[in-house]
């Protein structure tokens, strides 16, 4: 067996692709719910900007099979949420480009921003780049991934239409994506490394309710095992020894981590890495605003991804406006 996880999975693309190398009055990083956002309001404003979308348009929202919580909704794909999102930013006049942010430095007051392709100046900065998921470093998950080993069940679930898989994980990632493979893997067991799940209980009950649902309590992933073809078991540290499990698939959501790497040495980043911030979307250089799973904000919702994002846009408007 063999597949690729797809993180443009229904993903759209519109709104411009080539560079647009230049000085703005604003950069916004990220192409998730707080980047969007943040687009929609900077279009409308009227501030001069550009938004380095990367390469996973609509960020891990996308990803989510369902979203059963964003007002308005009460069940919708994130990638749809997350196109209508784009669309209505593209509509307003935001510009996108599809580069990644590898560095950024402050010089004359002014931020210097370099890409995988290009270069900007821009007079105020939004981080809205999110957050990867994290992995957990036992033997084989490298090994089998793309074979086996995912971490997004809304891409990779027809791969295993009838076979058996495994989640890691307690959280509300974990349990949605769970809910998502019920309705397509044959078993699914579910690996917790305490006997609470931490995901809202509504979706969390419905889960261990579920009679595909095997749960491993008090366990943890101590390896993944497999042959040429890819993963075929995996083994876990059980409150009773070592357990060997027959699966085809692994799907892991142990938490995330903050994408802040290209602008470490331009804010202040808290002991997970995650951009510290002041009252919400401000951060501790005056011409740097964030929003979203970047930050250390805590309840790390589309909700409130979109709330930030339109919060720095308005910010970095009222600071142009006292300019002029
Ligand atoms: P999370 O809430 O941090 O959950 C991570 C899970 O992985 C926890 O259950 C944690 O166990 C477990 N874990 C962490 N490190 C581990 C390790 N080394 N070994 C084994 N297990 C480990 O992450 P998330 O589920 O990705 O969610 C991230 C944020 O997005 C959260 O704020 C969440 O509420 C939000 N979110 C919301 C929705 C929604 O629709 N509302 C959907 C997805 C995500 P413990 O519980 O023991 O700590």
């Amino acid at each position: 067996m063999s597949f690729s996880v797809n993180i443009d999975a229904g993903l759209m693309n519109s709104g411009g692709t080539n560079s647009k190398t230049g000085s703005y009055q604003l950069v916004i990083a990220g192409g998730g719910p707080a980047a969007l956002s943040a687009a929609i309001y900077a279009a409308r404003y009227g501030i001069t900007h550009v938004v380095l979308e990367s390469w996973k348009p609509g960020g891990q929202a996308a990803l989510t099979a369902e979203i059963e919580n964003y007002p308005g909704f009460s069940s919708i794909a994130g990638s749809d949420l997350t196109n209508a999102m784009k669309k209505q930013a593209v509509e307003a006049g935001a510009v996108f480009v599809m580069e990644t942010v590898e560095s950024t430095t402050e010089i004359n007051g002014k931020i210097k921003i370099k890409t995988d392709s290009a270069e900007y100046t821009t007079d105020y900065l939004i981080i809205a780049t999110g957050a990867a998921p994290a992995t957990l470093g036992v033997p084989g998950e490298s090994k089998y991934y793309g074979r086996g080993v995912s971490f997004c069940a809304t891409c990779d679930a027809p791969f295993f239409r009838n076979k058996k898989a495994i989640v890691v994980g307690g959280g509300d990632s974990a349990v949605k994506e769970a809910l998502h493979l019920t309705h397509v893997v044959s078993e699914l067991g579910l690996v917790h490394r305490r006997d609470k799940l931490r995901a809202e209980p509504l979706l969390a009950n419905k889960l261990i309710n579920n009679e595909k649902v095997t749960p491993y309590w008090n366990s943890q992933l101590a390896e993944v095992v497999g042959d040429d073809q890819g993963v075929t078991g995996v083994i876990l540290n059980t409150p009773d020894g070592k357990k060997h499990i027959d699966t085809d698939g692994v799907f892991l959501y142990v938490g995330t981590v903050p994408a802040t790497e290209p602008f470490a040495g331009l804010v202040d980043l808290d002991a997970k890495k995650a951009v510290a911030t002041q009252n919400i979307v401000g951060t501790s250089n005056p011409r740097v605003f964030a929003a979203g799973d970047v930050t250390n904000n805590g309840f790390r919702q589309v909700v409130t991804a979109v709330s930030e994002g339109a919060r720095a846009s308005a910010a970095v408007f009222e600071l142009l406006e006292m300019q002029e």
